[in-house]
């Protein structure tokens, strides 16, 4: 036990202390901001994997641990899509998902935010062509906001939701 308070000791907070990301910030619409006042300073996020290979995932996964910390900016994942301000989708929309993602838009109350994150979602990104994919996420519901990347690295979402939020 000592041995584990002395190496707490030593490393000191790291709550806070994520990387810049050094992507430049996406350009949000005038309309979007319009819609984002209604949020205020708080986001409530539905993630759905439309048929990625977890690598976003596991990347979005990361802004709740205690380096990244996303709770602390009004950012919170919901269990259901009911509950849910906003939808993160990722991956190519596969032929099995394309009406679960749809049954998810509508089940998610309005005014509500689609953010499309990584390649997968944006264009279908390695999936391209592939015989189970039906289109990137934009072909089937609106999408407000893209975030690129093969993943997305935690501090490049972080930063781009911060974006929306009005807090960049
Ligand atoms: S963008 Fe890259 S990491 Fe994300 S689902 Fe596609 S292949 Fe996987």
């Amino acid at each position: 036990m000592f041995r584990i308070i002395k190496k707490s000791l030593r490393k000191g907070i790291v709550t806070g202390t994520y990387p810049e990301s050094g992507m430049p910030a996406p350009e949000i619409s005038d309309p979007l901001k319009k819609k984002m006042k209604l949020f205020k300073r708080s986001l409530t996020i539905r993630e759905v994997d439309t048929g990625s290979c977890n690598g976003c995932e596991m990347e979005m996964n990361a802004l709740i641990n205690s380096i990244y910390d996303a709770e602390r900016f009004g950012i919170q994942i919901a269990a259901s899509p009911r509950h849910a301000d906003a939808l993160v989708v990722t991956g190519p929309v596969t032929v099995n998902m394309q009406s679960a993602l749809k049954n998810v838009y509508r089940m998610t109350p309005d005014p509500k935010v689609v953010v499309a994150l990584g390649d997968c979602a944006m264009n279908c990104g390695m999936f391209k062509g592939c015989y189970a994919v039906t289109g990137p996420v934009h072909k089937h519901i609106p999408v407000d906001l893209s975030i690129p990347g093969c993943p997305p690295r935690p501090s490049e979402i972080l930063e781009s939701l911060r974006t929306l939020l009005g807090q960049k």
